[in-house]
């Protein structure tokens, strides 16, 4: 990366010039926070006390068994304070806030997973917190609307445009640049102008941190390949960056939605429709039409579902650092329902992508290769989404009432 954040041409900020200052202290105190030894202190204490961390490394024996090839181990994300991954990235972002005496927050959230995550951590830390969420999303995602408003934050639901996530985005810059002294923007994934992209990346290094030691600790090598799903980028960059420098392959997995041809899909990195663009302040692959118009994305798992991706990963795809595959919805319903009738464990759907993608492969791999899967986070949200994948009937019903008393039409996450 060079000074002005750039990773192989992608990322960037393209800011407007009132938030030039917002922008350039951010980075100083990150950069001064990075260089204090006593902050990843900090920081690792309090995601020890609050957030379950080290997360356990799992050693997946009958997915092993089953499949008959490599070694499969899996990281446990899902066990951290609510539910996923968010967690790391928003606690590390609250120090930040503390560090330049902010005291309010504000956050968008499309399923509303990350609006919890943040509204979680504004409480634990005594911050105010608005929230900013597309009216149709409001709708959808009843239960963590709920939660947020619970937890102390204020949901504002966003009239404009589509009202969904890209609306919700805009409200949430406008909102800081007219409160800049005040409030801190916590940017939910590796996305966004420079510094976000690197500074979420660096609180989500700690599953990578923790997982090279384990595996080391398990195995005596590293891993042969990491699988991690890609929305925006955040587990991806966590997971990965404790294996960058060495041989150990990456491999980052889309949501292939209904099929990379369908039209139907959230995939920017193996898509051919996808193209390279500036928007929301930085410069990566996005899903756009030609006239830079962003695409309506399709994945079964809704933290997936997202038009940008993390400037670094798109870098990474030029230099080959990392592999990119995408898997389908079909695929990945029936990743999680093996990983649960196998190993008791419930991945999110997103975390399926993961799952999905390393089963292809583990079965032509030797039996003392090791593969590493980033399990992201629970699947509990997703009971409504995996119930009516099955079609068992007996379910269905009692699904569709619940999914109506909600009024969602598909599960929480992002
Ligand atoms: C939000 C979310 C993701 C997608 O976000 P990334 O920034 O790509 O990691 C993946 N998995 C889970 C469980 C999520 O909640």
């Amino acid at each position: 990366m060079d000074d002005r954040g750039y990773h192989n041409g992608f990322g960037g900020a393209f800011l407007p010039e009132i938030l030039v200052a917002t922008f350039d202290q951010l980075d100083a105190v990150f950069r001064q926070a990075r260089n204090d030894p006593e902050f990843w202190q900090t920081y690792e204490n309090i995601m020890a006390s609050y957030s379950c961390r080290p997360t356990p490394l799992t050693f997946a024996e009958n997915l092993t068994r089953h499949f008959g090839g490599a070694r499969i181990y899996i990281k446990r994300e899902d066990l951290n304070h609510t539910g996923a991954h968010k967690a790391n990235n928003v606690m590390g972002q609250g120090l930040l806030v503390r560090r330049m005496g902010k005291t309010r927050v504000i956050a968008e959230t499309g399923a509303g997973q990350h609006g919890v995550a943040t509204a979680t951590m504004a409480a634990r830390f005594g911050f105010r917190c608005t929230i900013y969420m597309g009216e149709v999303d409001v709708h959808r995602q009843r239960p963590n609307v709920f939660w947020m408003q619970r937890l102390g934050a204020d949901v504002v639901p966003v009239r404009d445009g589509t009202r969904i996530l890209k609306d919700a985005i805009n409200e949430a810059f406008r909102d800081w640049v007219s409160n800049m002294d005040t409030t801190h923007y916590v940017l939910g994934t590796a996305c966004g102008p420079h510094p976000f992209p690197e500074m979420v990346t660096y609180f989500q290094s700690i599953i990578g941190k923790e997982a090279r030691q384990q595996v080391m600790r398990a195995e005596n090598r590293l891993p042969d390949r990491v699988y991690a799903c890609v929305g925006g980028g955040s587990n991806a960059m966590g997971i990965f960056s404790g294996f960058a420098d060495e041989a150990t392959e990456l491999v980052g997995v889309e949501a292939a939605g209904r099929g990379l041809d369908s039209g139907q899909h959230a995939s920017r990195l193996c898509a051919a429709d996808a193209s390279v663009g500036v928007a929301q302040g930085y410069k990566t692959f996005f899903l756009q039409d030609q006239d830079g118009q962003m695409k309506e994305t399709h994945s079964i798992a809704a933290g997936l579902d997202y038009v940008g991706v993390s400037p670094i990963l798109a870098g990474f795809k030029e230099t080959g650092k990392a592999r990119f595959e995408a898997v389908t919805d079909d695929e990945v319903v029936e990743a999680a329902s093996l990983t649960i009738r196998k190993e008791g464990l419930i991945p999110a759907l997103e975390s399926a992508h993961a799952f999905a993608q390393a089963f292809k492969e583990a079965p032509a791999l030797s039996r003392d290769a090791i593969i590493l899967i980033n399990q992201s986070g629970r699947g509990d949200k997703d009971i409504f989404t995996i119930a009516d994948a099955f079609d068992d009937p007996g379910w269905k019903e009692f699904i569709i009432e619940k999914a109506g008393q909600y009024g969602r039409e598909r599960s929480p996450a992002s």
